[in-house]
């Protein structure tokens, strides 16, 4: 290892939400083994909660060459971060973030102190729009962090093929029918799989927005996606055509334990959760048979009405199988305290069956041998854990990627079921029934296959693993 002075230093910045922080500080961990000096933006927001829930702080206190920098989201304390809304994080980030970051990096000399160089690379996430002018006015080289999947990327890349083969804008009454202008996913994707932002009309200033930031990666130096090629092998070849350094390092959390044990440190994964993991759920796992639970989350930012939270229930009580059911405080729509308080109520009708929790410590969950099924929102994070644990799932997608990546978990992978745009009682007690019961072993067999196929790929010998050796040995390069 070089010297501490000529280590190369990484300026990480994500956007403040739980999914894109989650894997943005397990890449922090993957540099800080690799020997590199890290300063990672946080929000201030994020920050607090990281130091109130996590052990975080503790993980990078063993590597000296790590730093957090933290910054106002831009954002009222009180405003939800949640739903929709959570994508005023584009524009918040942007207007007040930014320009404050800006500032602090050039005041701090690329955030250089003793024994530190100034930052070498910036690795900035993939929604970050400004990154691409800033480091080409400061002569840095940029790599881009696309946090969700590589089919979405490519989804939202194609737009123009999509607007030119006359794909895009589509009828609501032609959902099912395939998109055949997005090279690799034709003869499976269909129009409802497409990313949630093309459920629009031409001229949506949310899918421009998001479009016109997907296409900037093409000026970054490279491009680092969070998927392996067991996954997504044939979209990364397609992406390559125009983005030709691309590093597919993921699953990342299982590359940061892949390394942690070389090294022969505890490996478990970075918990960065922003709620306090309710751990009781963990005893009442250990109370039930072998595979005999379904565990049902929709992550950090779906919001579900009182509606769907009643089909849920009798769907999932109907099932009669064994559930626990993760419901953050604030995530049912319109409510004032009082539907958390129904939803206890049922929960307690339903208690020889079924556990709610408000958040759960879910990679410790899923990896519960009682656990034997997933009933997820498809986040990207979400559906790696899953993966890597070979448990089975059933979809039910809110927005953004989570459209695409249900598609990909039924029909690619085949590792689960799909129930977008459903929420009916009758459904999800079927879903529930098929993946923990009646197909229960052929969706374990293909879960477990797809499982050792992306731990293989972290592995030393990896493609994974092998990428991320390429990443630092690039990185290395950068620093002149
Ligand atoms: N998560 C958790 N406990 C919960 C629910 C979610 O720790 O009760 C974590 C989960 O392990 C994942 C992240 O929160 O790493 C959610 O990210 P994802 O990309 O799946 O979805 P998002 O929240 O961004 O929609």
């Amino acid at each position: 290892m070089s010297s501490e002075a000529e280590a190369a230093h990484v300026l990480i910045f994500p956007m403040p939400v739980q999914g894109h922080l989650n894997s943005m500080l397990n890449l922090s961990q993957l540099f800080c083994l690799a020997g590199f000096h890290v300063t990672f933006i946080i929000s201030d927001f994020s920050h607090r909660r990281l130091l109130q829930h996590t052990s975080v702080a503790a993980t990078f206190a063993r590597y000296p060459g790590f730093q957090f920098r933290t910054l106002p989201d831009g954002l009222p304390d009180d405003h939800p971060r949640a739903g929709q809304r959570a994508m005023e994080f584009l524009s918040s980030v942007t207007n007040v973030t930014v320009p404050l970051f800006k500032k602090m990096m050039l005041q701090e000399n690329f955030f250089a102190a003793a024994g530190r160089r100034p930052v070498t690379c910036f690795v900035a996430d993939g929604l970050l729009s400004f990154a691409a002018d800033f480091t080409e006015e400061i002569g840095l080289p940029l790599i881009y962090f696309r946090t969700a999947t590589t089919s979405y990327f490519w989804a939202l890349f194609c737009f123009p093929r999509l607007l030119q083969a006359q794909e895009f804008p589509f009828a609501e009454n032609s959902m099912d029918e395939l998109v055949e202008s997005i090279p690799g996913m034709e003869g499976f994707l269909r129009r409802r799989d497409l990313p949630s932002f093309y459920r629009v009309d031409v001229n949506d200033p949310m899918l421009e927005k998001v479009v016109a930031v997907t296409r900037l990666i093409v000026r970054a130096q490279a491009a680092i996606f969070n998927t392996c090629d067991d996954l997504e092998g044939p979209i990364v070849a397609e992406i390559q055509k125009h983005v030709p350094r691309i590093f597919s390092i993921g699953p990342i959390h299982e590359q940061v334990k892949s390394r942690l044990t070389e090294k022969k440190e505890e490996a478990s994964i970075i918990t960065a959760s922003l709620w306090a993991e309710d751990r009781s759920c963990i005893d009442w796992l250990d109370a039930q048979p072998p595979k005999s639970v379904i565990y049902v989350s929709f992550g950090s930012i779906t919001l579900v009405t009182r509606e769907q939270v009643l089909e849920f229930w009798h769907g999932l009580l109907n099932s009669s199988q064994r559930f626990l059911w993760v419901m953050r405080p604030d995530s049912i729509i319109g409510d004032e305290g009082n539907d958390q308080l129904v939803l206890a109520e049922l929960m307690e009708r339903s208690k020889e069956k079924g556990l709610l929790v408000e958040w759960a410590p879910q990679e410790k969950v899923l990896n519960h041998p009682a656990v034997g099924g997933f009933l997820t929102h498809s986040g990207w994070n979400s559906t790696l854990e899953s993966i890597a644990t070979g448990v089975p799932m059933i979809c039910w997608p809110y927005f953004a990627d989570q459209t695409t990546n249900s598609r990909f978990v039924s029909e690619v992978w085949k590792v689960g079921l799909d129930i977008k745009d459903t929420c009916d009682r009758l459904i999800i007690e079927k879903a529930v029934r098929d993946l923990m019961e009646v197909r229960k072993d052929e969706f374990l067999e293909m879960a477990q296959n797809m499982a050792k196929l992306v731990k293989k790929s972290v592995s030393k010998g990896g493609s994974s693993y092998s990428n991320m050796d390429d990443l630092v040995q690039y990185i290395k390069s950068l620093v002149i």
